[in-house]
């Protein structure tokens, strides 16, 4: 060894992390074997619940190995960086165009890959602000105040939206008997400072659409008697990768007059690993000039609408994949899979004879339930029964105002949740009815945690 060179540190011995604390406050001084180093956290992440039966998540679980090989493949790949690597943006630009074919678009389209439909949705949103001042500027009227109408069935990136760029929220809430929105909830809260309407085709909550036909009608009629061009982003996180497949007659989309932009999450029904999502506009007047920024970086040309700027390009080039590997064939034939055993799992816990279904109507492959009548224990009991018997992650949780006396369970059934665990969950949830009738209840210290996010 030279002296130019600095001393190796002492710190390639192997096993001492099995005797120590994890570091778990400052970088330790000297580091460790880098199989000890992966040890130490594998060990730690079993804890953790297994990915694979959290059945609360919406976010895809399971990738087969040949993509998974293409994901790690191009892990060092920047997404951002268009000059370098013209042919990821080039499949970014693919996956939007079929997107927009798929959402039937009518014209020539614009989009933008995003970290999720959040980022998606804050930027579709951004473009209803923007375009709605570029109107009231058009008609030489005050800007100030703007409103955004959506349902108490939203994601909570709605309200986040609102609150970072100062647009007031117009909540339609909820009802114990109606669990999504229409055009008579929507009426009373459009005005002139309205700049867009929101719709969820395929709640968290139940799995159900907002009446998107219907709010369409209404805008058009708006737009007839007040001249006020109000658009509709469909937040179509889950639905818009499912509605195309499982309900193809059912118009939700671009087939509607109003619907201006769409986003989609990559990583929940287009079957990629977080975090990918897609915001598609109708055509390209709807995104402002304005919000996309053209910078000269490293000596090309590029144009950015995006929140985040470096990132990851493998999930693109997995959705691009999945897109190809496929073939819409393909993702009908999952999707049909998993609505299947949807019906399947449904028709097991509804013949327990204590709950019934929550919502009605074309659904996201997942099934809703409450108990019904009295019982000595509630959903959040057989959620923990359920949690202990067989580490089954199934969350209990309240709806949202005016709503949330409402407690229900809800299981997703994707492909990690095949016909033989269906049956296996419904013949425990059989059995967590039966236990907790004989004990009365759960005690509360033997409450374990319980997953009741219903957000992802
Ligand atoms: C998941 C979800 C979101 C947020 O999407 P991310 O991809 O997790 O950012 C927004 N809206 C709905 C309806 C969702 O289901």
């Amino acid at each position: 060894m030279t002296d130019r060179m600095p001393e190796f540190p002492p710190s390639m011995h192997r096993g001492a992390f099995l005797a120590e604390a994890a570091p778990d406050d400052e970088i330790p001084l000297e580091g460790m074997a880098p199989q000890d180093a992966r040890l130490l956290i594998e060990e730690e992440l079993l804890l953790d619940s297994e990915p694979e039966r959290n059945l609360a998540t919406f976010v895809t679980t399971w990738m087969g190995p040949d993509v998974r090989a293409l994901i790690a493949e191009n892990l060092h790949r920047n997404f951002i960086d268009h000059a370098e690597y013209p042919q990821t943006a080039e499949i970014e630009q693919r996956c939007i165009r079929m997107l927009a074919n798929l959402f039937n678009a009518p014209d020539e389209t614009t989009g933008a890959r995003t970290q999720g439909s959040s980022e998606a949705i804050m930027l579709g949103a951004l473009a209803m602000k923007w375009k709605w001042r570029q109107r009231r500027e058009a008609e030489k009227k005050g800007a100030e105040k703007p409103n955004l109408i959506f349902g108490g069935d939203v994601h909570v990136v709605w309200e986040k939206f609102c609150r970072y760029f100062d647009v007031e929220p117009r909540i339609v809430p909820l009802q114990e008997d109606k669990l999504v929105i229409g055009p008579e909830d929507v009426e009373q809260h459009l005005d002139e400072h309205t700049i867009g309407v929101a719709a969820v085709v395929g709640t968290t909550f139940t799995g159900h659409a907002d009446d998107v036909v219907g709010i369409n009608k209404l805008l058009v009629e708006t737009k007839e008697k007040h001249g006020w061009d109000i658009p509709l982003h469909v937040d179509g996180a889950s639905g818009a990768f499912v509605w195309p497949f499982l309900h193809p007659d059912s118009e939700w989309d671009f087939r509607l007059e109003q619907v201006r932009s769409i986003n989609a999450s990559g990583h929940k029904f287009g079957l990629v690993f977080p975090g990918i999502g897609w915001l598609i506009f109708r055509d390209k007047d709807c995104l402002p000039e304005d919000l996309v920024f053209y910078e000269d970086y490293l000596g090309k040309r590029d144009a950015t609408f995006t929140l985040n700027f470096s990132t990851g390009s493998a999930m693109v080039l997995a959705q691009y994949y999945n897109f190809i590997r496929f073939g819409r064939s393909g993702y009908e034939y999952l999707m049909k899979v998993m609505q299947t055993n949807r019906d399947a799992l449904a028709e097991r816990v509804m013949a327990i004879g204590e709950f019934e279904e929550l919502g009605s109507g074309e659904q996201l492959p997942l099934v809703a339930w409450r108990l019904k009548g009295d019982h000595p224990y509630d959903e959040f009991d057989l959620a923990s029964q359920l949690a202990a018997v067989r580490g089954w992650m199934v969350p209990a949780y309240h709806l949202p105002p005016n709503a949330q006396d409402v407690k229900l369970m809800r299981a997703l059934v994707k492909l990690t949740l095949p016909y033989a665990l269906a049956e296996k969950l419904g013949d425990d949830l059989a059995e967590a009815c039966e236990v907790l009738a004989k004990k009365g209840g759960m005690h509360e210290s033997e409450r374990k945690k319980v997953h009741t996010s219903t957000s992802y």
